[in-house]
């Protein structure tokens, strides 16, 4: 009964957390979905998982110091890697050194008693355009996060599907080309190693060396190590020829890959989020004609495919979402 009342209050607030291999942040943030107050810390993710944890509790008490306790309805953490169906169990995040099977909710409970619960970052970011974002109005949609990886999650009626073992949603590793280039994650021709971070400025570099008078080049000042694609993107802004074919092409791979994933689904929206999804706007032209090309007729009509709202907002929004 308690707990309906604070969650019935217009005061009432929810932390979300947002761990990453570099840093993690929390946030107080109300029913609305807006941020109140913020804290980054290091993610000391090198140093094992109890190292981490203590970091994300020092940054839960600190938002809490200042602010009725009773008003807390609950904590809510969006971890990369594996996380169980028992909303509680992290194993094996990216860039974490010796994680395995660790009950990250219950070691975060034990030590601020309140309502704590875990979920993948990518899940996470797509329950935040949908309760808050660009997916409010869509009941079911597809979200990938387009950044240094491609991730993925799947909200089917409003809610986070995650399949019978919780890995659903792996959007970026469906495998465009069995001859393909290999992925991080060990396949081959994954939609990753075609259009994440590092392919796209590997293939940058690579078709500087045939055209050099490309005006990519100034804007590194001759250091191709600093090519990335808000540097492409800029490059294609101001009409170079390389920049557009390369990011024309990332747009219509993506389209086909979300044909594909949309056809599976039954769906018919799209959000596209993380760090690349600021591209220009004919990058999606070249990614919805693709999809329009490539998904199952009865579908065509009523095919969206949006720009993600929250930027790198989703992961404290949403992880406080999981609680709302
Ligand atoms: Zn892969």
């Amino acid at each position: 009964m308690e707990k309906e009342t604070t969650m019935n209050s217009p005061d009432t607030y929810w932390i979300g957390i947002d761990v990453g291999g570099t840093t993690i942040k929390s946030g107080v943030v109300n029913r609305e979905g807006k941020i109140l107050e913020q804290v980054v810390v290091d993610a000391r993710s090198k140093d094992g998982p109890q190292a981490a944890i203590d970091q994300l509790v020092f940054t839960v008490n600190k938002l809490l110091n200042d602010r009725d306790r009773s008003r807390c309805a609950g904590i809510g953490i969006g971890c990369p890697g594996v996380v169980g169906l028992d909303s509680d169990t992290v194993s094996y995040p990216p860039n974490f050194t010796d994680w395995h099977d660790v009950k990250l909710a219950t070691e975060v409970k034990n030590k601020i008693s309140l309502d704590v619960v875990v979920e993948n970052d990518a899940n996470v970011a797509a329950l935040a355009e949908a309760m808050h974002g660009a997916g409010k109005d869509c009941k079911d949609f597809l979200f990938v996060i387009w950044g240094t990886g491609v991730g993925g999650g799947i909200i089917n009626d409003h809610k986070i599907y995650r399949g019978p073992y919780g890995g659903a949603g792996e959007f970026g590793h469906m495998s465009i080309n069995y001859d393909g280039p290999p992925c991080n994650c060990g396949n081959i021709g994954c939609i990753e190693s075609y259009i994440g971070q590092r392919y796209l400025s590997q293939r940058t570099r690579e078709l500087l060396q045939q055209f050099p008078d490309s005006t990519i080049k100034t804007m590194v000042d001759g250091n191709l190590e600093k090519i990335e694609p808000v540097i492409i993107a800029k490059a294609a802004e101001q009409g170079d020829k390389i920049a557009i074919q390369i990011l024309e092409e990332a747009g219509t791979l993506l389209g086909y890959a979300l044909a594909s994933a949309m056809n599976i689904l039954d769906l018919n929206v799209a959000v596209i989020g993380g760090g690349i999804s600021a591209a220009p706007e004919f990058v999606y032209d070249a990614m919805k004609r693709a999809l329009q090309s490539r998904i199952l007729k009865p579908h065509r009509p009523y095919i969206r495919v949006l720009r993600a709202t929250l930027g790198n907002s989703a992961g404290i929004i949403g992880a406080a979402s999981l609680l709302m």
